[in-house]
């Protein structure tokens, strides 16, 4: 059976905010379709090979889970641009976003360097940003639940993943949120925010089974329970 392995970035520190809900969303939908699913841990201390993976998610955490997490996070700096440069498909949430950008200062003024993925800079603020959000992207309507001090600023050229229609977004005053480069996707949408929005769940699973296996398109799924709780979350204020 033709598997899809997905690296799940520092589990222990980073998925306190229930996004362990992408990794599961993610293999149902792939199982669902015939394909057997390896998920891999990256864990701070022990080298990982990302040469055989497919798709690479990271959660969302404290500024202490971004503080112990980041300096290993660097060793793969490089690695990770590009493979996001080849077209590898990523989800990173929330804390995980943040340090693929620039840097992420914290609360207490300390600096967390990033690896650069997303050329995006955080910086913590006494506003914590907590709420469902929805916005306008690419892949349609995208609905999901934000808890963040962070003030995303977008750098020169950087893609937003979409429109804020409703919640904050990167920051409380622009109304962008996420950023984008290429298959490489972040953002602040909690949720978890795959379940209640398969297009994007699709887009990373097709962008995996297209750099595998050469799959041209996805088996239809029938979604009408997910889009009725997107529907749900979407009146939420
Ligand atoms: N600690 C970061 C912040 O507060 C990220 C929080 C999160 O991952 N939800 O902005």
């Amino acid at each position: 059976m033709n598997t899809i392995i997905i690296a799940h970035l520092y589990p222990r520190e980073m998925n306190i905010y229930g996004d362990l809900g992408n990794i599961i969303a993610l293999t149902r939908r792939l199982e669902w379709r015939g394909y057997a699913v390896e998920v891999r841990s990256v864990e701070v201390g022990k080298f990982f090979d990302f040469s055989k993976v497919d798709i690479i998610f990271g959660g969302g955490g404290q500024d202490s889970g971004q503080l112990i997490v980041g300096t290993d996070l660097l060793i793969y700096g490089e690695v990770l641009r590009n493979l996001a440069d080849s077209g590898m498909p990523m989800l990173l949430i929330c804390g995980l976003y943040q340090l693929f950008g620039n840097k992420f200062v914290t609360n207490n003024n300390q600096i967390i360097k990033g690896i650069d993925v997303f050329n995006i800079t955080t910086i913590a603020s006494d506003t914590r940003m907590i709420g469902n959000i929805v916005i306008e992207s690419s892949f349609g309507r995208l609905v999901g639940f934000e808890n963040h001090s962070g003030q995303t600023q977008l750098g020169v050229n950087q893609l937003p993943l979409g429109k804020v229609k409703h919640g904050f977004g990167n920051n409380s005053t622009r109304k962008h949120e996420g950023a984008v480069r290429n298959n490489a996707i972040g953002c602040y949408l909690h949720g978890p925010v795959l379940p209640k929005n398969p297009k994007l769940a699709d887009a990373l699973i097709l962008a995996a089974l297209k750099r595998k296996y050469g799959i041209a398109e996805l088996l239809k799924l029938d979604d009408s329970i997910e889009l009725r709780a997107a529907d749900v979350a979407s009146t939420r204020s």
